[in-house]
């Protein structure tokens, strides 16, 4: 130890005492680099301060060393304490704060502590120690509670004080363990039961604890003011039994302090600002767990007076083994020692992060003034400038407070899931409305557009009525003057009349196209307008656009009919014209023979009785046939359908046939078919033109003024089954004719025929069957003769289904006509696959195992055994014949 020096604490070992900042102040900013959690820790070193702290003279002090002086004297404005070798020398310390024996309460708190308070709710851990000998006032300065003077309160009250007014109760808490440790025993101050607490150490981070230590939340003063008063009460009871006083045994307060820090933006990388907005709110908060330990140690006197007050020296020895331990690390750490025997006593394993620890450390050591204890208050000294030299690593504690970040995440959450059921309630309710709105609109253009549409096509309708009315007039009158004058017209203007007809009846099939080409538009028009609308925007003008379209086509028409009629016109003057030439000639005799072979003469009987046959005959004897077809286009609704009656009974006739022809008959009947007044018209009409059509020279007529499109109309409009049997009796006839096959399907007459089997009156059926065969044979003939190729036009439109259906319908009628289609169709091997897929082998076989008419049987027969296909896959199928 040098003396004689001003400064008796080697200021060479431990420069920074001059030059470091005021004890009082706080760690700067700076200096203190925070620990992430978690992370890599940072720490910040801290030299353990000591002040220094002097009691008065108590009254036997006065009394006593009434003559001699202090054995210390202080300079506390050079923080300096001088002790008193004898009158004319003197060692000189330094310490970090020199507190007089007039030092307030207060300015000790605040010097001694309130730093290590301050960095304990930042999160550090921190020591406050007082060392000294007995009644220099160790417990004075801690552990006065001031009950009576506030002023007189110690450290451990203000600390409470200072750490309670700093924290949020709301976040933050505050507990307690009182201590005391006797003979390397722990006992719980504040629950005597635990009288032998152990010291459990965390093998991960070197932290001890005292787990089996009552832990006791405050929430104010006035608990813990309560709780030290408990725990002095307790140690007075424990020394007592135990046979010894408090100044013997430490006291040790420990103090946790946990705080939630939330919002430490410039703790976190920032790279994107807008990442950090959103992700800020699940950053979990900060937990800071600040420990801070308060030790009122036992009398530092024993260490070298042991077992002077009565107890054995063994004994003795255990009471001070740990302050002497603590010395000894003291030393080691004060003298960069390899070992620090931290391990040696209880004391020094608690105190293990106060000194050399992460801890940042507050010794006061007191001392009295007399000059009896001098060679004490030397040691004291000595204990402190050795502290003063012990470095700590201040380090934070704290981590992420990931419990209250997941309860704030799921409160978080289910207000989100709340709200998104609330959006998603909004959302469908508006979805709903748009669509009903939508719908509405759709509904109300649709409507609108239909009206529109349909108003144009009956205008249209009956403007084109109107005139084909008018011309026909025109042409009833020529017609009427002519018979007037008993002019029979030539054939050749009949002819040309013909022609005419015929370029109406083209007129017909185009109106019929337009109207068709009307309906695509208007669906086509609708389809657009849902999709505008479902869009929520109508245009308006495509429908302006359509409606235009429409009234041109409309003009259009009007102009063909203008021409028409003007054809017509002059037509009629060249008629007129070739009567006049014709009066010179004699008029035609007219037969009427009863008779009748057509299939379809048993018909007639039904609209006229034998009696009226006979009047008939008369009527036509009487007024000419001339007469008798004029009248089919007379005003009187009677007389025409009497009139048409009369040319139908003259049609069964075949010697009335030709007449009938020439005198323009066919022509009026086809007229009549087209106007479609009634149905009885047509029906008879069609009875006509059906008996017509048994001649071929009439089938070939028929064809060329337009009959079988006028047919097929009158099938696909007409609804009573004896009007389709007549229509389908034509056609069927039709179908014998060789040279009508390609016309027949091309102008729908297939179709039409196949169309009317959805009226299933045998006798209709039987006239489709009719037809179907008579096709089926001259298809045949045709592809034999080689003028046609590729699959029969029958099952080209479709008729295969019908065919194999009714091939072995119960009316043996319709059965033998399809049989004989059935037949003629197996006749090629190009239909031979179509027939096989369709079904129609096995009716192929039936017909010939089953067919009652030898003829057709045989015909079977011969038809499968020569077709290669067919005995391919009868083969197949195990079928013999
Ligand atoms: P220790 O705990 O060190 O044994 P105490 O704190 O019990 O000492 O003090 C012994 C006596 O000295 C007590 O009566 C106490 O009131 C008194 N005392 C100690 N320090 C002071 C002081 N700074 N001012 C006045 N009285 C004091
Ligand atoms: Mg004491």
């Amino acid at each position: 130890m040098a003396t004689g020096g001003v400064y008796r604490n080697g200021s060479s070992k431990a420069p920074n005492l001059r030059t470091s900042s005021s004890f009082k102040s706080k760690l700067p900013a700076s200096n203190v680099r925070r620990s992430i959690p978690g992370g890599a820790t940072d720490s910040v070193s801290g030299r353990v301060r000591v002040a220094v702290r002097l009691r008065p003279r108590n009254a036997e002090e006065m009394a006593a060393d009434a003559d001699s002086a202090d054995c210390v004297e202080l300079q506390p404005e050079l923080k300096r304490l001088k002790l008193r070798k004898n009158n004319w020398d003197s060692d000189t310390y330094e310490f970090d704060e020199v507190l007089t024996e007039y030092s307030s309460q207060k300015r000790v708190y605040e010097v001694v502590a309130k730093p290590v308070v301050e960095s304990v709710l930042d999160g550090y851990n921190g020591t406050v120690m007082a060392y000294g000998q007995t009644g220099t006032g160790k417990t004075y300065t801690l552990g006065r509670l001031g009950d009576e003077d506030t002023s007189a309160r110690g450290i451990m009250v203000r600390s409470m004080e200072d750490i309670l007014s700093n924290i949020s109760s709301e976040t933050d808490s505050v507990s307690v363990s009182y201590l005391q440790l006797y003979m390397e025993t722990i006992l719980d101050l504040l629950n005597p039961a635990y009288d032998n607490i152990p010291i459990v150490e965390d093998q991960r981070n070197g932290d001890v604890s005292l787990p089996g230590a009552s832990v006791v939340e405050i929430r104010d003063q006035q608990k813990f003011t309560d709780l030290l008063r408990l725990g002095e009460n307790h140690r007075i009871a424990a020394n007592t039994k135990l046979n010894t006083e408090s100044s013997r045994s430490h006291a040790i307060l420990m103090v946790h302090v946990k705080r939630s820090v939330l919002g430490r933006e410039d703790d976190f990388s920032t790279e994107n600002e807008n990442r950090s907005h959103s992700v800020g709110n699940f950053k979990p908060p900060i937990l800071r767990k600040g420990k801070l330990v308060v030790v009122d140690l036992a009398g530092s006197e024993r260490v070298h007076k042991s077992g002077s007050e009565g107890h054995m020296l063994e004994e003795a020895k255990s009471i001070n083994l740990s302050l002497s331990a603590l010395g000894k690390c003291i030393n080691a750490l004060a003298e960069n020692s390899s070992h620090v025997p931290v391990r040696d006593s209880k004391l020094t394993r608690l105190l293990k992060d106060s000194f050399g620890g992460t801890s940042r450390t507050s010794l006061v050591v007191t001392v009295g003034p007399s000059p009896r204890h001098r060679a004490e208050t030397a040691s004291t000294i000595l204990f402190g400038q050795r502290a003063m030299k012990v470095e700590n690593m201040l380090k934070i504690k704290e981590e992420f407070d990931y419990k209250s970040l997941s309860k704030r995440l799921e409160i978080e959450l289910d207000k989100l899931i709340a709200d998104n059921e609330r959006q998603q309630k909004v959302y469908e309710n508006e979805v709903e409305r748009i669509r009903l709105e939508a719908q509405k609109r759709i509904t109300e253009a649709e409507r609108n557009c239909a009206e529109v549409l349909e108003e144009e096509k009956v205008k249209c309708q009956m403007d084109y009525m109107e005139s084909i009315k008018k011309l026909e007039e025109k042409w009833s009158v020529n017609q009427q003057k002519c018979a007037a004058n008993g002019e029979v017209p030539l054939d050749s203007v009949n002819n040309e009349v013909i022609e005419m007809k015929t370029l109406l009846q083209n007129e017909i099939c185009l109106r019929k196209a337009a109207e068709e080409e009307n309906n695509k538009l208007k669906l086509q028009l609708l389809k657009f307008l849902k999709a505008e609308l479902a869009d929520g925007n109508i245009d308006a003008m495509n429908l302006v656009e359509i409606l235009e379209q429409e009234s041109h086509q409309k003009k259009k028409l009007e102009e063909d009919v203008r021409a028409l009629r003007s054809q017509l016109s002059q037509l009629s003057t060249e008629a007129n014209q070739s009567r006049r030439y014709l009066e010179r000639g004699g008029n035609g005799n007219t037969v009427a023979v009863l008779d009748c072979l057509s299939p379809l003469n048993h018909l007639h009987s039904r609209d006229s009785s034998n009696g009226e046959r006979a009047s008939i005959v008369n009527l036509h004897e009487q007024v000419g046939l001339q007469k008798i077809l004029s009248l089919l286009e007379s005003e009187d609704a009677n007389l025409r359908i009497h009139a048409i009656k009369v040319v139908a009974n003259l049609a069964a006739e075949e010697a009335n046939q030709e007449k009938i022809v020439e005198a323009g008959g066919l022509t009026s009947l086809l007229m009549l078919l087209r106007s479609y007044e009634d149905e009885t018209i047509s029906r008879i009409a069609a009875g006509a033109i059906a008996n017509l059509a048994m001649n071929e020279a009439n089938q070939e007529l028929i064809m060329a003024q337009g009959g079988i499109c006028l047919l097929a109309m009158t099938a696909s409009d007409a609804e009573d089954p004896q009007t389709l049997r007549m229509v389908a009796g034509a056609l069927a006839n039709l179908c014998g004719n060789d040279k009508l096959q390609m016309r027949l399907r091309s102008e729908g007459g297939i179709k039409a025929l196949l169309g009317m089997v959805r009226c299933r009156h045998p006798d209709v059926l039987s006239q489709v069957a009719r037809g179907i065969a008579n096709f089926a044979k001259c298809d045949s003939r045709a592809s034999s003769q080689g003028s046609k190729l590729g699959r029969s036009l029958l099952i080209e439109d479709g008729a295969l289904p019908w065919i194999v259906q009714n091939a072995n319908n119960e009316a043996s009628l319709i059965r033998r006509h399809v049989e004989l289609a059935v037949c003629h169709l197996a006749q090629h091997e190009v239909n031979a696959r179509d027939m096989i897929s369709g079904g129609a082998l096995w009716e192929l076989v039936r017909i010939s195992r089953d067919c009652s008419r030898e003829d057709i049987k045989a015909l079977a027969r011969r038809t499968l055994t020569s077709s290669s296909t067919f005995v391919a896959e009868m083969r197949r199928l195990r079928i013999e014949v």
